[in-house]
């Protein structure tokens, strides 16, 4: 059975005390947890600070991106080795800030899911998902599909357990609109079976999928219990300590 992974992606908020409260608010209500795994995906210059704060509980520390070469003239890139080098255990790739804002192409996400996962460290978390004017226009899956194929070519289906796929409809990530848990369960079973053909149905069915774009305390629960709904990615909900534990509670009280 999978397990639900709830991760929290701070984005680029919180100065470093922020951050290290939050973090150390997260870590102290842990007992709480159950059997749900729990991450924080904190700005790279935070990272240091929160795994201390973390350290000894269950949470694990992400970055929020990565680059693919391993050293040299990238100015303001951060490699593998870095992350490595802090104790970081995956990073997000293609997030939809990412995508849309800074305009990373899917092959440039393939080199970094490629470059994470050749570190036996480190664990990639795909981020997938449509536009607004894509599911209007009927693509959703289309989309889906292409960003799948794109972004894990020449991926080994033996990296099943270090590779996790985040949908996230775009029009949904910080816009308070959520998709039904109707919607979500579609797009995570389209997902499903698409890396079945891509892989093999045992990878697809061992691979957690999580959903991002507005998950709340109050909407967790039932979009969790979605049965291909294997977790959440959690942007604005992820900053207060008590709306998170709040979603996390809720994971770990759908039994899965
Ligand atoms: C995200 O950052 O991936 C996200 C889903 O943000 P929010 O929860 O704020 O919509």
């Amino acid at each position: 059975m999978r397990k639900i992974f709830i991760a929290g992606n701070w984005k680029m908020n919180l100065t470093k005390s922020e951050a290290i409260a939050l973090a150390s608010g997260l870590a102290a209500k842990s007992s709480s947890f159950g059997n749900v795994e729990v991450g924080v995906i904190p700005a790279f210059v935070h990272i240091d600070a929160v795994s201390a704060a973390v350290k000894g509980s269950p949470i694990s520390v992400g970055a929020q991106d990565v680059y693919f070469e391993k050293n040299g003239a990238f100015t303001g890139e951060i490699s593998t080795d870095m992350l490595v080098d802090l104790g970081v255990q995956y990073a997000l790739v293609g997030h939809s800030e990412r995508r849309h804002i800074l305009k990373e192409s899917d092959e440039l996400l393939n080199k970094k899911v490629l470059a994470l996962l050749a570190r036996k460290e480190l664990g990639a978390l795909l981020c997938v998902g449509e536009l607004l004017e894509e599911r209007k226009a009927e693509k959703t899956f289309a989309v889906i599909e292409h960003q799948l194929k794109t972004g894990l070519a020449g991926v080994d289906a033996s990296h099943v357990d270090r590779l996790v796929i985040a949908y996230e409809p775009v029009w949904a990530i910080g816009t308070g609109l959520t998709a039904s848990p109707q919607q979500a369960q579609d797009a995570h079973a389209f997902t499903r079976a698409t890396l079945a053909k891509m892989f093999n149905p045992d990878f697809a069915n061992k691979i957690q999928i999580q959903y991002g774009g507005s998950v709340k305390a109050s909407n967790a629960g039932e979009l969790l219990s979605q049965p291909d709904v294997d977790g959440a990615l959690v942007g604005g909900a992820s900053l207060k300590v008590d709306e998170f534990v709040g979603i996390i509670t809720a994971g770990a009280a759908t039994k899965k």
